[in-house]
């Protein structure tokens, strides 16, 4: 059965769109069976993953209003090598649409039940918000994984997220059981950045991941390519970071 794990933070440019399609390059390239979920309007995680959002005939948005199944909607990334349930401008649509809904929040989960067995990770990379997008997602979900630059004001807003997990457990999703803290674009040079790295691990100990993934250009170049760094570059050392976050995150599922 597949773990389902949302990569999530209400800030924008943090590395959540970066991450979501290593990580799923990374998990495929290790032999794992993926579905990638793209559910921020902006498309940015279907655009580099190979497919593209304006050819779509189905998205993500069909799924949550229950006019297609993930089985219809879903394409396949043969470059990639995983699974994508695609997003274009028409998600943020959805937003409205779903308040007036029964089960808005778990119009993801239902939907994602009947292909639980064909998948090992199902990633979802969620919008900048802490929307009914992400809200769906976060019910859906096993885990979450939060990608953090090491500044200073990192930490603030992350109690927010901390809170609506906390809420999404105890209101609508028993099974969302594990928080994680990922460092990204990471530069040891800079003193500063140390330094909050050395606060996140005293303060969420063995919640923030030992990976630790370094700024690397070919990381950012990669997307102009419609591909994950994972792809566009193997050797590259911000590509190589995330096939071993890859291998951490296999590690973990096993203690779930
Ligand atoms: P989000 O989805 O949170 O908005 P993105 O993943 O789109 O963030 O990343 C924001 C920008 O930072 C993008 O231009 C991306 O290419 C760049 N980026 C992300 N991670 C790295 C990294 N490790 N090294 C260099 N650039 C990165
Ligand atoms: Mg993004």
């Amino acid at each position: 059965m597949a773990k389902v794990f949302c990569v999530a933070n209400q800030k924008g440019g943090v590395g959540k769109t970066t991450t979501t399609v290593n990580l799923a390059a990374g998990l495929a390239a290790v032999g794992q069976r993926v579905l990638m979920i793209d559910l921020d309007p902006q498309g940015n995680a279907t655009m580099g993953s190979g497919v593209d959002k304006r050819g779509l005939q189905l998205t993500v948005y069909d799924v949550l209003l229950e006019s297609a199944s993930v089985a219809e909607a879903r394409v396949k990334s043969e470059k990639c090598g995983y699974d994508v349930l695609g997003a274009n401008r028409e998600l943020a649509g959805a937003e409205v649409e779903l308040v007036e809904l029964e089960r808005r929040e778990k119009r993801l989960r239902g939907a994602l039940a009947v292909v639980q067995a064909e998948y090992d990770f199902v990633l979802i990379d969620c919008p900048p918000s802490l929307s009914m997008l992400t809200l769906n997602g976060l019910c859906a979900a096993h885990g979450v994984v939060v990608p953090m630059q090491c500044e200073y004001f990192a930490l603030e807003g992350l109690s927010d997220l901390v809170n609506t997990i906390k809420q999404v457990h105890a209101n609508l999703n028993k099974d969302l059981a594990i928080i994680g803290l990922l460092r990204v674009m990471y530069d040891p040079r800079i003193t500063l950045q140390q330094q909050v790295s050395d606060q996140l691990k005293a303060h969420f100990g063995d919640k923030v991941f030992d990976t630790v993934i370094p700024r690397n250009v070919r990381l950012a170049e990669a997307p102009s390519y419609g591909l994950p760094g994972v792809v566009f570059d193997p050797a590259a050392r911000g590509s190589q970071a995330f096939v071993e976050f890859a291998r951490e995150m296999v590690q973990r599922i096993q203690r779930l």
